[in-house]
């Protein structure tokens, strides 16, 4: 604790919230609703930057150096020794304000496992209220589908400009035996269809936009930004606030009920870490006291991977044509006078959710197509290839490979160590390989083979099961799914209970995405929001705040 000189101001509130992510501004609108004093804490900036907002700036924010913790993963055997890029967002809204804007629930059997784990009140019948509050849905079942909701806070909606090559793609999906879903988020995920985002018109919609602005009106709610969070505070094992540390000084914030961290997959148990919840033995070797034996903080971790299968189109618009010279400056005006183009874009305009075998409950394999391609030779997200490509990502959905986080010290400040354990698993293998040729027999059909002048990777040379393993482990990335690090469960071994309370102390909870017992079959946006939207009601109901 730093010397009573050194703390510069103490913060009383009924709730203080550590990161205002996509759980942390949900949770900060829905609790100070009811006139309870919320204290929102964020380690990054407000969300003032433009290519926040316009939605294609997504390329230049995957590794800004002030909005984005830039966290790297351990090198890894399973992906060939590299150390994959773990973007997270450093900004109000956090990784919502970074993201690919892509909306997808996930698959109602994912929440029934939930369930079926033990996580009483978690089935997919529990949790669709919530995906139905937070959101407005603009789509074409807007208003006449009882599974999506009309007015909520988040806006989605679907793609503004759609590319003809993204037609060809799905429809070639359909030639390849693939049935079309007229919403994945409705009452088929399985098939394929056209994506949904979380942007109002020509605007990403973050959590901060979303959810936190209309709540500043609000005098019960502050808002503190650039401050990180270095340590929870406890009486015996009550937590009863936080320190905080900004520009060299000390805050102190008070919760006269809950602190709750929703401060990500990443943030949230290396907080708990440094604060003394953990494996006794990893706190130990850190030189942290332990305040509540918990072995599964920052376990349990895992991620989404995706292997790239990419072809050279020709005789069709991709955005790689649209980015560059007249066509862009055109691209540039359509944006700013129609709101429409190339501009309005997210990570990918059309899915499809397929199985790996048959038999399997739901799907597996999420196969994400994009009108353009990247160059394999550069780094980054950002390097659209100068000649036009499509690209169809394969993303193993149901990942059986385990990871950790765990922080290296007793230092707040000091990065925690991500070991991935990427495909270590040989079902994650075998899904992937599944996938990719899933996503070669689509390519092969007449709706996109006479646009394409062949297979630029993995490349149609590689066909055995060695050959495409070794593609896979020697170029796959992450999708930035992580979650589970704060496992939510029934057993005395999981992190946080299904009312999301830390396990063995009192007055505190984890809300976000790594409560998650199990990734959900698609991105983890929405089911993030909807995790904090019924965080927020069991507080409320066990509070009466
Ligand atoms: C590049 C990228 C693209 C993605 N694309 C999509 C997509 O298209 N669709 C989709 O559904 N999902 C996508 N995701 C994933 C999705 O955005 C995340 O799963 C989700 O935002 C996680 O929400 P969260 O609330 O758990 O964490 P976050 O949104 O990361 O919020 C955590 C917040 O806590 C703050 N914080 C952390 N530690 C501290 C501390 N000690 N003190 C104070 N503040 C702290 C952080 O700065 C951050 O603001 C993407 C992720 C990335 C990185």
């Amino acid at each position: 604790m730093p010397a009573n000189n050194q703390v510069r101001e103490t913060i009383q509130a009924d709730y203080v919230i550590v990161g205002a992510g996509s759980a942390g501004c949900v949770l900060a609108n829905r609790l100070s609703a009811g006139g309870a004093r919320v204290l929102l804490l964020e380690a990054g900036p407000p969300d003032i930057h433009p290519l926040i907002h316009i939605p294609a700036g997504m390329m230049k924010l995957h590794r800004h150096p002030r909005l984005n913790w830039n966290f790297f993963a351990e090198p890894d055997p399973g992906v060939g020794g590299r150390a994959i890029h773990w973007p997270r967002g450093k900004v109000l809204g956090g990784t919502s304000s970074i993201n690919g804007m892509l909306y997808v629930r996930g698959n109602p059997r994912d929440y029934d496992r939930w369930a079926q784990m033990g996580c009483a009140g978690w089935s997919y019948a529990d949790v669709l209220p919530y995906f139905k509050k937070s959101e407005s849905f603009a789509g074409a079942a807007a208003g006449k589908d009882a599974l999506r909701g009309n007015d909520g806070e988040m806006a989605v909606e679907n793609y503004r400009t759609v590319l003809p090559l993204t037609d060809r793609f799905v429809e070639a999906a359909q030639q390849a035996g693939i049935p079309f879903t007229p919403d994945y988020n409705g009452a088929t995920q399985e098939g394929v269809g056209y994506s949904q985002n979380t942007r109002r018109g020509r605007f990403r919609a973050s959590t901060a936009r979303a959810f936190l602005a209309p709540a500043r009106v609000r005098p019960n709610l502050r808002v503190e930004t650039n401050v990180l969070a270095c340590k929870l505070l406890f009486q015996g094992k009550t937590c009863t606030g936080v320190l905080l540390h900004r520009d060299g000084h000390y805050l102190i914030a008070k919760a006269a009920r809950d602190v709750i961290v929703a401060a990500g997959a990443i943030g949230s148990p290396h907080l708990l870490q440094v604060s003394g919840i953990g494996d006794p033995a990893h706190l130990k070797s850190i030189g942290v006291d332990v305040l509540q034996a918990s072995p599964n903080v920052g376990r349990n971790l895992s991620d989404h991977l995706a292997s790239l299968v990419f072809h050279r189109i020709r005789d069709l618009t991709t955005v790689n044509d649209l980015v560059r010279g007249p066509r862009l400056v055109m691209e540039a005006l359509r944006y700013v006078f129609k709101g429409r183009g190339a501009f309005t874009f997210g990570v990918t305009t059309a899915l499809a959710f397929v199985k790996s075998r048959e038999g399997l409950e739901s799907p597996d394999i999420q196969l994400s197509f994009t009108p353009m391609s990247r160059d394999p030779k550069r780094h980054g997200f950002d390097e659209l290839e100068h000649e036009a490509g499509a690209t169809i990502a394969v993303c193993v959905v149901q990942p059986e490979s385990r990871g950790s986080v765990l922080a290296r010290s007793a230092d707040p400040e000091e990065y925690p160590a991500i070991q991935a354990n990427y495909l270590s698993a040989p079902r994650d293998i075998d899904v992937m390989l599944a996938g990719i040729r899933r996503a070669r027999e689509i390519f092969a059909q007449p709706a996109l083979a006479a646009n394409s002048e062949g297979e630029i990777r993995p490349g149609s040379e590689l066909t055995s099961a060695q050959a495409l393993t070794d593609y896979v482990r020697t170029t796959v990335g992450s999708v930035f799914h992580p979650v589970g690090s704060c496992r939510m469960g029934a057993d005395e071994a999981s992190v946080v209970d299904p009312q999301l309370r830390v396990r063995g102390v009192g007055n505190l909870r984890v809300i976000d995405a790594s409560i998650m017992p199990m990734v959900t079959t698609g991105n983890t946006n929405a089911p993030t929001i909807m995790i904090a939207e019924k965080g927020a009601d069991l507080i409320k109901a066990a509070t009466g705040v």
